[in-house]
């Protein structure tokens, strides 16, 4: 069955352009563009055909299907040769019952998908194991790529130079000199990128690519580039599909450059159009307060302004010029959506609660947890709705967050504060340290 996918301009624009084109924004009206599917190939199979299909690669071992991301190929790049393919084992997370977490907020049924338990330790993978292997595709048809770039907060240059690595393609990062986490600069270092650490915000660093892609012929790798998204949307349907093609009530994801949360929005309106949910969730965006363009523009009727984004420890969403803002409205007014935001005293004290229980919260995550505890206790997310947090990075990147906090200092009261209790080798002492903290 020959399935298709083309992009075409968000705005409505006439023509169809091919995936393996080097194209970012529609050529007649600039806009933004989406990949389309061709819906009624895609409709020969049955959606209980498809649900089948798609368990019965998950996980397993024939190429490239072992990947949540490629076991879902037909609707997310069909085209492409499977000898093409960049493929880390992509999606598959985990998604945790948060038992003990939702229980001290009041909901039965908070589940946490931990996208970052992902090759390069966020979901950016999802996405970019999709670019790639779309470049690895087109260098194979004899069309030279000189190098992909990318402006990051910090994942996506991790991810790139991952999958750029493995596919031996240059890759060049832009990063904002000093607003990256230790690790986050050290992944594409390790991987053999090309690293330019700028002295600018994320915003600045976007419009230095946007150059370079336009000037310099090099091949864009930020979530401007729609192959990024059909990746990226198959976290929606893992978390269908994980939960046995029961849809949520609500889903909560912390947004900064705002391309995934219309990704989420794709993956469930695909899921919709071929049968194989009939309702839709909820979708919830949660930003730092210090970088609140969306949650600004929900409080005026959609009216957006970008704005200055101020640090944040959620430096990963420190943007004020999300490229992706026209997506994410137009997906939240169809999924009845809402945008709240966190302080950084809010988002560092939900993810050390959340921790208690047993997760390892990065920043991001902090802001989607704090977002949740405020429309719990507003009622907007009522006790029994099943409730599911986007966890987007893992924590384990973030370690001077998580060694700031509990050592107090940050400028913020540390809640859950735990600190280590120094001791010399004296048994006595330990006894005596034991009897203290946990009294018998
Ligand atoms: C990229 C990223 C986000 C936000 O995704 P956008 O598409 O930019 O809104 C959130 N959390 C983490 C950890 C990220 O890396
Ligand atoms: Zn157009």
């Amino acid at each position: 069955m020959p399935y298709r996918a083309v992009f075409r301009c968000i705005a409505g624009c006439p023509g169809d352009h091919p995936l393996d084109q080097p194209l970012y924004r529609c050529p007649t009206c600039h806009d933004l563009l989406e990949v389309v599917h061709d819906l009624d190939a895609l409709r020969h199979r049955s959606a209980a055909a498809w649900m089948r299909l798609f368990d019965d690669r998950y996980k397993r071992t024939t190429w490239p299907y072992g990947s949540s991301v490629w076991g879902k190929k037909e609707w997310v790049c069909p085209d492409v040769d499977d000898e093409a393919i960049v493929s880390m084992d992509e999606g598959g997370t985990n998604l945790l019952w948060a038992e003990r977490f939702g229980k001290e907020l009041g909901l039965d049924d908070l589940w946490v998908k931990q996208c970052g338990n992902s090759h390069t330790g966020s979901f950016k993978d999802l996405g970019m194991t999709v670019l790639v292997s779309v470049v690895r595709h087109m260098i194979r048809k004899g069309r030279p790529v000189r190098a992909v770039v990318c402006a990051s907060t910090g994942d996506t240059s991790a991810s790139l130079a991952a999958y750029a690595a493995a596919a031996g393609i240059p890759s060049v990062v832009v990063l904002p000199r000093g607003r990256v986490s230790t690790a986050q600069l050290l992944q594409p270092l390790a991987n053999g990128s090309h690293v330019l650490s700028i002295d600018t915000d994320f915003d600045g660093c976007m419009r230095l690519v946007q150059r370079l892609v336009e000037e310099e012929g090099f091949y864009l790798a930020n979530s401007m580039n729609s192959l990024r998204i059909e990746g990226q949307k198959t976290v929606a349907i893992e978390l269908v599909q994980q939960w046995d093609w029961e849809v949520p009530d609500v889903v909560i994801i912390p947004g900064g450059n705002l391309g995934n949360v219309s990704a989420l929005g794709a993956g469930f309106d695909m899921m919709e159009a071929l049968g194989v949910t009939s309702k839709r969730p909820r979708i919830v965006v949660a930003q730092s307060a210090q970088a609140n363009p969306l949650y600004l523009a929900y409080q005026r009727g959609w009216a957006f302004e970008p704005v200055e984004a101020r640090p944040t420890l959620a430096t990963a969403i420190q943007i004020g010029n999300p490229v992706s803002v026209a997506k994410a409205i137009r997906t939240l007014q169809r999924y009845d959506g809402i945008v709240e935001q966190a302080t950084e005293a809010e988002l560092a004290n939900a993810a050390a609660q959340a921790d208690r229980s047993g997760m390892f919260n990065c920043p991001h995550t902090g802001v989607a947890l704090a977002v949740l505890k405020k429309l719990v206790a507003r009622g907007e997310i009522g006790a029994r709705d099943r409730v599911i947090v986007i966890s987007t990075a893992s924590g384990l990147k973030f370690p001077e967050f998580k060694q700031r906090y509990h050592e107090q200092t940050l400028p913020l009261p540390s809640e859950f504060a735990n600190r280590p209790v120094g001791l010399p080798a004296d048994f006595d002492e330990v006894r005596r340290a034991v009897d203290r903290l946990i009294p018998a």
